[in-house]
């Protein structure tokens, strides 16, 4: 059995690795379990992020860890305000007050284009003495107001991914975690580290 330290505080997010990891040799922590506090997201891409929040938990514990960064991407935006909210997912969030004012305002944004959207989750694998490895996962879909069911965490009560008639807030973990980004860049961590 491996230990791994899953490097974050997010208690939604560690339910969803511990998951994915059920049946593998990976002793699952998390963060919070070894006192490590918040590592700031100063990196200019979600890569970048993904991979400072494991090296800098293998740095401190010796152990192998894994970092994510994820966030939600307006695909009719693009043009006018990049990948956004993007990197800045969270901030946007807090800066617009919470959930519903930020979907208001990518709707306002928007003006009457479709509100697809995606969200794309990098995820970073360090261990002691090997090569970092890096992958990434998305899931497409469309952002809907108001939000439909209040399950799961963040935008999900306001995302219904393509192929689904409803929000992933009105959906199981199972069935979210079927069609979402994080289990999507997991399975190809999954299968990178059983070739490993
Ligand atoms: P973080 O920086 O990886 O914690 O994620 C940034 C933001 O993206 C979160 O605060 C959420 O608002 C949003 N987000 C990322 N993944 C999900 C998800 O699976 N469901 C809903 N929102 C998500």
């Amino acid at each position: 059995m491996t230990k791994l330290i899953i490097a974050t505080h997010n208690a939604h997010k560690l339910k969803e690795f511990q998951a994915g990891f059920v049946g593998t040799d990976f002793i699952l922590t998390s963060a919070t379990d070894h006192g490590i506090g918040d590592i700031p997201e100063t990196g200019s891409t979600f890569h970048e992020n993904a991979l400072l929040k494991a090296q800098t938990v293998t740095d401190i514990t010796g152990l192998a860890a894994m970092g994510d960064d994820s966030g939600v991407i307006v695909t009719e935006l693009r043009a006018e305000y990049g990948e956004f909210p993007g990197l800045y997912t969270k901030r946007f969030t807090e800066e617009m007050g919470g959930y519903d004012q930020a979907v208001q305002e990518i709707m306002r944004r928007l003006n009457g284009r479709p509100a697809k959207a995606y969200y794309q989750c990098t995820l970073a694998l360090t261990q002691p003495g090997k090569e970092p490895l890096i992958v990434d996962g998305t899931v497409h879909g469309t952002l809907v107001y108001p939000n439909r069911g209040d399950g799961h965490f963040g935008y999900d009560p306001w995302f219904m991914p393509d192929g689904l008639d409803r929000t992933f807030g009105e959906v199981t973990l199972d069935e979210k975690r079927a069609l979402d980004h994080r289990t999507n860049a997991l399975n190809k961590m999954l299968a990178l580290l059983a070739k490993a």
